[in-house]
């Protein structure tokens, strides 16, 4: 009889009712691929979700140098290169961006070979799925993630909140004005030269999969920042300043032309000993800008890598699952900061060297990388704003 690798724990005994490897809540965009990669590693996957299958409606934007080689190439329904901040002055980034299709990325995260149920679960019964590994890839928070009405949250949960409408790429030229792409716009709305007390908002502007234009103005962070309301009015006054007529936005709406959006940016804590989370519920979102998709695609691989080992040696697969401290702590500096230090910010950012960009964008770069970032984007202050910054951030 071979020996034991004592160097390994032993296997537990496996309960009797255990019949998966991996149970997965949740069916988003993050928890599909990542059942998609399990199967693949030839796991035996139970899915759960109250809609599985419903279409994913959010717009899934982010980096294409995130996006994995076994994604295939249709996935990717619109891209920009060299998408521009714009603050004190127009600054581009040097890498592409990319949104992509919905409908061809659901075709491509195959889930053939899962049993999926169509169940919601809570966080009780989440830990007595039949599986060795549970993973929770509810979502920032179950249920809830693309819902329009705030009002029923808690009202100190930080958000991102945007409104946007969809119009077609004549309309968009003037917004444009050159670039293939506005990530952030942060100039105040009417033109004036500083935000004075109105919480800032910027707009993003990105081409679409069918050809057109989201023109969103979005509030990055806010407890609870300006409503859906006030962004329509805010992108209002933005796009009549650039010329469109003021009822573009209002036409746009009535064909249902628009997005809202409405990001909880923290997440609640995760019970001791809780399941790994993973997507928006993990370590993939980024408390910075909001997002996740990108990041969990870019991370599901290791993280399917650790799962394959804690199905054959037990225990807790060993990825991280929450979003770094430093970047927790940004966020809280972002919610502190004066509306005028937080264009000074996106100016600095603007104007820092490609790698260091990447960093603070990237929500898998190592802390060092992103600390060195965060540090050279300060030091690119303009003193009162670095003022600003240090007293946002300590107390
Ligand atoms: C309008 C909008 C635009 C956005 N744009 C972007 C973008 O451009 N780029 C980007 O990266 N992110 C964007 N986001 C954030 C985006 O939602 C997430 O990045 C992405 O959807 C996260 O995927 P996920 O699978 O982790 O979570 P979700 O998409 O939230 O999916 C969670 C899944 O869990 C299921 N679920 C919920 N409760 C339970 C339960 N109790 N039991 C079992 N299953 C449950 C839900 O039905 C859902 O299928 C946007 C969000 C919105 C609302």
């Amino acid at each position: 009889m071979a020996a034991r690798d004592a160097s390994r724990p032993a296997r537990e005994a496996t309960p009797p009712h255990v019949r998966w490897d991996v149970a997965v809540a949740g069916l988003g965009p993050a928890g599909a691929a990542l059942v998609h990669r399990l199967l693949r590693r030839g796991l035996s996957v139970l899915a759960v979700d109250p809609r599985p299958g419903a279409p994913w409606r959010q717009t899934l934007g982010g980096w294409t140098r995130q996006l994995p080689s076994w994604l295939p190439a249709d996935v990717v329904g619109a891209t920009a290169s060299d998408p521009v901040i714009r603050a004190g002055a127009t600054y581009p980034i040097p890498q592409q961006y990319a949104v992509l299709d919905n409908a061809a990325l659901a075709r491509a995260l195959d889930l053939g070979g899962a049993v999926v149920e169509t169940r919601g679960v809570g966080d009780a019964e989440l830990a007595d799925l039949p599986a060795r590994v549970v993973i929770d890839a509810r979502g920032s928070r179950p249920g809830d993630s693309h819902r329009r009405d705030d009002r029923a949250r808690p009202a100190r949960v930080p958000l991102q909140r945007a409104f946007g409408v969809l119009v077609d790429p004549e309309v968009a030229a003037p917004v444009l004005g050159g670039a293939s792409a506005v990530l952030m716009d942060w100039r105040p709305v009417d033109g004036a030269p500083s935000w004075g007390a109105t919480p800032p908002t910027f707009l993003y502007a990105i081409p679409m999969p069918d050809g057109r234009l989201l023109l969103e103005e979005t509030c990055l962070a806010g407890v609870p920042g300006p409503d859906h309301a006030d962004l329509r009015e805010r992108l209002r006054h933005r796009l009549n300043r650039s010329g469109l007529p003021a009822s573009t936005v209002d036409e746009a709406a009535a064909r249902s032309d628009a997005e809202y959006v409405s990001i909880p940016m923290v997440r609640a804590p995760r019970p001791r000993g809780g399941p790994l989370r993973f997507g928006a519920a993990g370590a993939q979102h980024n408390p910075i800008t909001g997002y996740s998709f990108f990041a969990s695609l870019r991370a599901v691989d290791d993280v399917v890598d650790a799962v394959a080992v804690a199905v054959r040696d037990g225990g807790r697969p060993r990825v991280p699952d929450r979003p770094p401290v430093v970047r927790q702590a940004a966020l809280r500096a972002l919610l502190r900061l004066s509306p005028d230090d937080t264009l000074a910010l996106f100016d600095a950012f603007g104007r820092l060297p490609a790698d260091r960009q990447w960093a603070v964008l990237d929500a898998r770069a190592a802390t060092p990388d992103l600390l060195a970032g965060l540090t050279t984007q300060f030091t690119r202050l303009p003193p009162r704003s670095a003022v600003g910054l240090l007293r946002a951030t300590t107390f």
